[in-house]
């Protein structure tokens, strides 16, 4: 079977091409929503998409939230006003076969479980630390959606009580202090990538922002690996490619708050392996599964 991933991001389209749920080819295109229009982009996904050929299933990932018509509800990373636009019913016009649409965190959890950092593990929970913070839980293998699709939110988990106000209307949110964007905010770069090579440079502003954000990071693993117990906790997104800088002292807290409790000798917290193209990997096989469903 030829899986075609797709993943809607805020800078780049992204394409998986699966075959057999091995990957055999990737590409990349670039998202422009800032024209402000969501039908150019839709335009975009479907040539990038039709430059895979002729394939058997088709799964996109998109950066927020869609109703049961596929209808995009909130994607808050997107210039342009999406609230209505029927994502799937367009995509699916334009590529000539049925999209399967996930959330780009539940997308990231699949694949980083079936064919990246927890392979072969049952029971996994995956944090996306990008611009904003997303994740995905796996259980006994599949993954764990929710109600609408709303599971996994794990940026909004409040960790300051009355911190700083958050893009959802609620405040503490984990999200603002370890998302990118606040990660630069608080070394007091213009960007994220500035604020890694600051800190790799040893400047203090950065190191400590750094080290505040993946505090937060570890407190928000501790209180999940309590409740759930996974055989791995997944960490990716451009936050995690400052690899050691965050994960030891993320590692650190979880130590600290859940050792005499959770089983921490059996739970594993690693980098994430597939890479920015693990959503549209995971988009590919929920496409192909939901195909193998129906039929
Ligand atoms: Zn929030």
């Amino acid at each position: 079977m030829r899986q075609l991933g797709l993943d809607l991001g805020g800078t780049d389209i992204k394409l998986a091409l699966l075959e057999e749920d091995r990957v055999v080819d990737t590409a990349t295109g670039p998202t422009r929503s800032e024209d402000g229009s969501p039908d150019a982009v839709l335009d975009r996904i479907v040539e990038l998409g039709r430059s895979a050929g002729k394939v058997d299933a088709i799964g996109v990932s998109v950066p927020g939230l869609v109703d049961d018509d596929g209808c995009a509800v909130l994607f808050p990373n997107l210039h342009g006003d999406w609230v209505g636009v029927p994502v799937a019913a367009k995509l699916s016009a334009g590529l000539g076969h049925p999209v399967a649409l996930l959330n780009d965190g539940h997308a990231f959890a699949l694949a980083e479980t079936r064919l990246g950092a927890a392979r072969g593990s049952q029971d996994v929970i995956c944090l996306v630390c990008g611009t904003g913070v997303g994740g995905g839980l796996v259980l006994g293998g599949e993954l764990h959606r929710g109600i609408d699709d709303r599971a996994g939110e794990v940026g909004h988990h409040t960790v300051v009580p009355d911190g700083e106000l958050c893009g959802c209307g609620n405040r503490g949110c984990l999200e603002t202090i370890a998302g990118s964007r606040a990660i630069a905010d608080a070394a007091g770069t213009a960007t994220f990538t500035q604020a890694l090579a600051a800190a790799r440079a040893g400047e203090e502003r950065a190191v400590a922002a750094f080290e505040r954000a993946a505090t937060f990071l570890g407190i928000a693993a501790a209180n999940l690996i309590l409740f759930v117990t996974p055989e791995r906790v997944v960490i990716g997104g451009g936050v995690a490619e400052a690899g050691d800088l965050v994960l030891e002292p993320l590692r650190r807290e979880v130590r600290r708050r859940a050792a005499n409790v959770a089983p921490l000798a059996k739970i594993e917290i690693v980098a994430a392996e597939l890479g920015p193209v693990a959503s549209a990997i995971g988009a590919a096989l929920q496409g192909s599964h939901e195909v193998v469903r129906s039929g």
